[in-house]
């Protein structure tokens, strides 16, 4: 499916008009503002703040403004703190996901971050982290791929919050399955001890408020599992920060 798709991406994606320098990644317009996201599809697709779970950021059926947690964080609370979320993992957000990730169209990650960015704004009252590191990839999923789509989230958005960057904060002890390739159930045992912190790096995390950064987050197993390794090694709070976030739990 996923080669399906990487086919699919990679000749969508080669009729758009957005490999055009700075046209929208959505709309395919050029602005003038030298972003690959124009003025009037930020207005209108990243502007409006979804009532969302504080720590999952599942939407959740408040009104805006209101910071909640939702039932399934309560029954059974993820290692995780917070997570920020631009938009929900549909279309036309899902265009910029797979451009990223499948059409290697990098200069897509900054206009994820700045709408990152936003978001996180619109939480007054979140704490920010100390470091922020992403997400890692397998190494063969690395060489296949030639990047890692979240480090190249994470570094615009280390700029843009003024946090230091850890890139190779974590590691990924083994190559996992894909997880969009498993049903929910199977996803929290495929990333089961995949990742661990270098000796180097646990002082930077002991008793720190680490921020992760990935592109999508759709049941949160992977981001639960980072968060349960960094905590293991000492890290305060755990926040995430995901451009997309799946409507499923
Ligand atoms: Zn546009
Ligand atoms: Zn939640």
């Amino acid at each position: 499916m996923l080669s399906s798709l990487r086919h699919w991406s990679r000749s969508a994606f080669a009729r758009l008009p957005s490999l055009l320098p700075s046209a929208c990644a959505l709309c395919g317009a050029a602005d003038g503002s030298g972003s690959n996201l124009c003025g009037a599809c930020h207005r209108h697709f990243y502007a409006m703040k979804t009532p969302r779970c504080r720590c999952c950021a599942t939407t959740v059926l408040t009104p805006a403004g209101m910071d909640q947690v939702c039932g399934e964080c309560l029954r059974q609370p993820p290692s995780f703190d917070a997570t920020v979320a631009a938009c929900d993992y549909s279309a036309p957000h899902d265009r910029v996901v797979l451009g990223l990730k499948f059409g290697g169209l990098l200069e897509y990650a900054p206009v994820m971050a700045d709408v990152v960015r936003n978001a996180m704004i619109g939480h007054d009252d979140m704490a920010l982290p100390a470091l922020l590191a992403p997400v890692p990839l397998g190494n063969s999923r690395l060489a296949e791929r030639g990047f890692n789509q979240a480090l190249e989230i994470a570094r615009p958005l280390s700029r843009l919050l003024g946090i230091p960057l850890q890139a190779q904060l974590l590691q990924r002890q083994r190559d996992t399955r894909s997880q969009s390739l498993l049903h929910p159930d199977e996803r929290q045992k495929n990333v089961r001890s995949a990742f661990t912190v270098p000796a180097p790096n646990i002082d930077l995390i002991r008793g720190r408020h680490v921020g992760i950064v990935d592109d999508v987050m759709t049941t949160g197993a992977t981001l639960n599992e980072v968060a349960a390794t960094l905590k293991r090694f000492g890290a305060s709070r755990v926040t995430n920060f995901v451009f997309a976030r799946t409507s499923q739990h």
